[in-house]
């Protein structure tokens, strides 16, 4: 379900996928849920899929990527970024509603 089963770390999303796109595939699915983009700005649910992780909103046009304000928002090159300090622990009370 969206929310419980973030992964504790780059290296554990990793180990769930073999690639950039499986990961940031899933990355939206936590964020979002199965009724897809909805955009931190105006909180407009319709927006284009750019490419996997990155949306930009219909409305007004901000670019939204799926990592912005997770553990893996300063991960630019994930399959290359294993480690990394996660001090950020908001993701574990659940971030996705709806
Ligand atoms: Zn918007």
């Amino acid at each position: 379900m969206p929310g419980v089963d973030f992964p504790q770390s780059y290296a554990d999303l990793l180990a769930w996928f073999r690639s950039d796109e499986d990961a940031l595939d899933y990355l939206e699915w936590l964020r979002w849920g199965e009724c897809g983009f909805v955009c931190p700005a105006c909180g407009a649910d319709c927006g284009w899929r750019l490419r996997p992780g990155l949306w930009s909103c219909q409305l007004c046009s901000r670019r939204v990527s799926v990592t912005a304000g997770t553990i893996f928002d300063r991960t630019r090159t994930p399959l290359t970024v294993v480690h990394g300090s996660v001090d950020d622990d908001r993701l574990e009370t659940g971030g996705v509603g709806g």
